[in-house]
């Protein structure tokens, strides 16, 4: 028996192959039947399932290259970004952004859209500089930035081959803190929301959606010098020195204005700790930052209904990119995101009216988290989805990473 991180998805795989070389992986892809990749799982739903062999890559060797010429580093694609971001902050580099959580591995992340923060700041998966996949004819392929196709296959959510190797954006490394703004009213953020998003590099709203707070602003702020000064106060919220929005999760990075290295202050969760709540289900939405408070009041709405099954909701930004099934492809987005208790049928039956609720907005889900729309819902909101369908089946005609989820969000089509 084998699930997802959050332990919400059994796999019906029959078969999972843990692969530790490119070689295994081709062998893997050479079996018949259908095939799909597996990261460090964790997605939230059937999205890597397959009815024949699923490859684990996370086994590759944590073999890192840096090239500080191009500001690129290469890796095997199932290595953790938290182990990543060690390596190159010891060489004095640094990845330009981060999510959430440093356990996550970067093919698997950078095939869904993962992103941390920041109005200026692009998915992860818009550092991708090149890529290396095993495709259906069980070859190694390479594409780089530019290159025919790589925008409709850096977030290809496992639907054309077995990412094994990325090449990354670096920037030289930096130092950052984290704050945390109490106090911002739902008014005066509605009336300046760009004023919360903008506050710092990276700036994370964790909302209970109550009647008349707004909720804790995570402010992280990159410094020039570890004494550069940052304001005391956010609209009409004031910094609170001792608040941790996540209450007594006791594994997240330092607090509380203490200057550190980004890749110990641009994750919420340390990597030596146990991230997140554990026993939950996420869900997000993306829409278009200038819709960003008509879409906040319409998820309002429905703040008596969400608030039972709410661990916490979190706001994040991301700016635009071109990477055809990006949650940001082609305008900057803000990112609504729910953790929610492990209830199931509970969150199912509220998801329909959240995505109602959205709709108006053209929200896109996102990739690896519980959603509920569909193809056609989906074609709506993803003005390259038919594109990138188009590619997927040219580069795997028979269909072999084809799975009932990718035919139900309309990125392949079914057999
Ligand atoms: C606690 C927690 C915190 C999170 N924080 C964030 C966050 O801050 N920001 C955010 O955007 N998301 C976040 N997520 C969601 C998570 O980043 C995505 O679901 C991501 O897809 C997880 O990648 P994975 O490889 O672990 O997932 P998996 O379930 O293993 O795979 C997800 C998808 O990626 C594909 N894939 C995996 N590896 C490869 C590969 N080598 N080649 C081709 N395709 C591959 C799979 O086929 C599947 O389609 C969080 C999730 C959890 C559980």
């Amino acid at each position: 028996m084998s699930r997802n991180w959050a332990g919400t998805y059994e796999y019906s795989a029959p078969r999972i192959v843990e692969a530790t070389s490119v070689d295994d992986v081709r062998r893997a892809v050479a079996t018949p039947g259908p095939v799909h990749a597996l990261g460090t799982r964790h997605s939230f739903t059937d999205l890597p399932d397959t009815a024949g062999t699923l490859i684990d890559v996370t086994g590759l060797p944590a073999e890192f290259a840096l090239d500080e010429q191009q500001r690129t580093v290469t890796l095997a694609g199932g290595i953790r970004y938290g182990v990543l971001a060690q390596w190159l902050h010891e060489r004095g580099w640094a990845l330009k952004n981060m999510g959430s959580l440093p356990h996550i591995n970067a093919a698997g992340a950078t095939a869904t859209g993962t992103h941390g923060s920041g109005n200026g700041n692009q998915t992860l998966s818009a550092s991708v500089r090149a890529l290396r996949y095993v495709g259906a004819d069980g070859e190694v392929h390479d594409l780089r930035r530019g290159d025919e196709d790589f925008d409709a296959l850096v977030v290809g959510v496992g639907a054309f081959g077995i990412v094994v190797e990325v090449t990354l954006d670096v920037v030289p490394a930096f130092r950052v803190r984290q704050d945390i703004y109490s106090g911002v009213t739902w008014d005066a953020a509605l009336e300046d929301l760009d004023a919360v998003t903008g506050a710092g590099f990276s700036v994370s709203v964790f909302s209970l959606w109550e009647p008349d707070t707004f909720g804790a602003v995570w402010v992280k702020s990159r410094l020039e010098r570890d004494d550069d000064a940052v304001a005391d106060t956010l609209l009409d919220g004031v910094i609170d020195p001792g608040a941790n929005p996540l209450g007594d999760l006791a594994d997240v990075t330092e607090l509380g204005g203490v200057p550190g290295p980004w890749m110990l202050r641009l994750p919420h969760f340390r990597l030596d700790g146990t991230p997140s709540f554990g026993d939950e289900i996420q869900s997000e939405y993306f829409v278009a930052r200038s819709d960003a408070p008509g879409a906040l009041l319409a998820v309002r709405e429905l703040a008596d209904r969400i608030a039972p099954l709410l661990f916490v909701t979190e706001l994040r930004t991301a700016a635009a990119d071109d990477l055809w099934l990006s949650p940001a492809y082609g305008q900057d987005v803000l990112a609504i995101h729910f953790t929610w208790h492990n209830d199931p049928v509970a969150v199912r039956g509220l998801l329909p009216d959240i995505e109602a609720a959205l709709a108006p907005f053209g929200a896109r889900p996102h990739w690896g988290k519980l959603h509920l729309m569909e193809r056609e819902a989906i074609e709506r909101v993803h003005p390259r989805l038919a594109d990138a369908r188009a590619v997927f089946e040219r580069l795997d005609p028979d269909g072999r990473f084809v799975n009932d989820h990718l035919v139900r969000v309309g990125v392949r089509e079914p057999r």
